[in-house]
Parts: C-alpha cells; sequence; structure tokens
C-alpha cells in the first residue's frame, strides 16, 4: 500500500460524536468560506476496493458537501442498460470483472467534468481514476483533487461483503443482507448485481490491486486513508472530517 499522508480513524462512540460535531462545524466554515457561492467547489476522488463501500459513502458525502456525484461504475451500467454504443463495448469487460479499456472511459469522464454543474458544484469521482493512464488523462487536463480517499478493507472481509450486497431500484440504496438489512417492504425488489459473486469479486479485487498504488502514488499529497472495516457511521464521519479539512487546508 501506498505511503499515506493522512490517517483518518475514529474509534469510539463519544469519539464519534465528537467526531461528528466537528465534521459539522468544518462544513459551514468550509460553505462559509465559499461564500455558499460555489467559488470554491470541492474536488474529491474516493478510491476503494470492490464492495468497500464507496456507493454509501458517497451518498453522505453530497448530502454534506453539495458536490455531483460521478460514479463510472453506475455509468457504464447505465451504458450498458441503454445499449448505448459505450455500453456495448464495455459489457464484455464488466461481465469479466475487468477494468474497461482507458480510452473508453477517460472522455466520457472528461466531457462529463466539463457540464456547469460540476464546475459550480464541485464533484466527487467514484471509481476514476482506476489506473495510472486516467489519472495522468485527468491532471493533463486540468482536474486536480483537494482530497484523494483511500476506502480500505482488506480482501477476506469483501467477499462477504460483495454476497450479501442488494440495491434497491428505486431510491438507489444500497443494503446488506446482515450488517445492513432492508426494511421488509423493499425486501421483494432488490437486485442483484450480476459481477457481485465470489468468484468476480477476486478478479475485480485483483485488478483493484494492481493499479492502486500507482494511482494513490500520484495523489499522495492529498492522500487521506480511511479505514473502511468501521461500523457504517464512524466511517462516514471520519470521511467527512478529512475532507473538510482539506477543503479548509490553504492550496498547495
Ligand atoms: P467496483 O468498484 O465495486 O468493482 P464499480 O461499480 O465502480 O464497481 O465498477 C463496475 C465495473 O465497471 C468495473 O468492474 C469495471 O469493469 C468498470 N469500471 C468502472 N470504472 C472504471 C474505470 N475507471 N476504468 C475502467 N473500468 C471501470
Amino acid at each position: 500500500m501506498a505511503a499515506s499522508s493522512s490517517v483518518a480513524r475514529c474509534r469510539g462512540r463519544q469519539e464519534i460524536r465528537a467526531a461528528l460535531l466537528f465534521t459539522c462545524l468544518l462544513v459551514l466554515v468550509c460553505r462559509t468560506l465559499s461564500g455558499g457561492s460555489g467559488s470554491c467547489p470541492p474536488r474529491i476522488i474516493i478510491a476503494g476496493a470492490p464492495a468497500a463501500g464507496k456507493g454509501t459513502q458517497c451518498a453522505a458525502i453530497t448530502a454534506n458537501f453539495g458536490c455531483v456525484h460521478l460514479s463510472t461504475g453506475d455509468l457504464l451500467r447505465e451504458a450498458v442498460k441503454e445499449g448505448s454504443a459505450l455500453g456495448k463495448e464495455a459489457k464484455q469487460f464488466m461481465e469479466g470483472g475487468k477494468l474497461v479499456p482507458d480510452e473508453l472511459i477517460t472522455s466520457v469522464v472528461l466531457e462529463r467534468l466539463q457540464q456547469p454543474d460540476c464546475s459550480q458544484q464541485g464533484w466527487l469521482l467514484d471509481g476514476f481514476p482506476r489506473t495510472k493512464s486516467q489519472a495522468d488523462a485527468l491532471t493533463a487536463a486540468g482536474f486536480l483533487p483537494d482530497c484523494f480517499v483511500l476506502l480500505d478493507v482488506p480482501e477476506q472481509d469483501l467477499v462477504e461483503r460483495v454476497t450479501g450486497r442488494r440495491i434497491d431500484p428505486v431510491t438507489g440504496k444500497i443494503y446488506h443482507l446482515t450488517t445492513c438489512p432492508p426494511p421488509v417492504e423493499v425486501i421483494p425488489r432488490l437486485v442483484q448485481r450480476s459481477d457481485d459473486t465470489a468468484e468476480k469479486i477476486v478478479t475485480r479485487y485483483r485488478e483493484f490491486r494492481t493499479h492502486v498504488d500507482d494511482v494513490a502514488e500520484i495523489y499522495k499529497s492529498t492522500l487521506v486513508w480511511v479505514d473502511g472495516r468501521q461500523e457504517m457511521h464512524m466511517v462516514q464521519a471520519c470521511l467527512s472530517q478529512a475532507i473538510a479539512e482539506s477543503l479548509n487546508r490553504p492550496s498547495l
């Protein structure tokens, strides 16, 4: 694992309450400093192994910081569903648990980042950049993050997470059959991602490990390491605190 410039880890209930309070204050300060007008919109990248909890945490980050959430996994799944040219090309790679080719995804992301909502509200990139070449393309296009979050979960915990993961197609909410059980009324409509199998997680995890250190190295000056094994709300507090701190830091 690449050296991290900062480690965010909360340990107890009291600490979590204090962290949440501190986070609210920091978020408030950050919004006040930006005049609430989006003059300093947040630019955040979140990386983590498949099922590390990025999707769940991204919902909280967007709610706290008001930035646009761009998930390349969601974007590609949508393209596959629509049967677009991008979707048709990406499908075979995704079904095999492989990364889609860099050139296929990079242009889509760069184009999306240039839209007015991203420049006004800021952005949260989830699942991109995943390779050095994607990170280099992002840098070359002038998109640098205030904060690069690495949500870390060891391989042995991921199989259990992936096989129990279910998604509500109506709300987009992510549940886990044992650790974050869904309300009974939504159970009949829950779906499982086709790549959320014990077998495919191994390939997906290998893909992640192959590239993560190279990507983290590029962003080491803004890197924050978060222990993704912690309870969901603890991860959320740690993440929000670390992001708020990096937004309040003077630019390098
Ligand atoms: P996870 O991180 O849990 O594997 P995602 O939803 O982020 O899931 O991505 C699902 C799939 O979409 C990946 O396995 C890969 O095939 C493809 N994908 C998503 N983002 C990228 C990317 N930046 N580069 C290449 N392939 C990607």
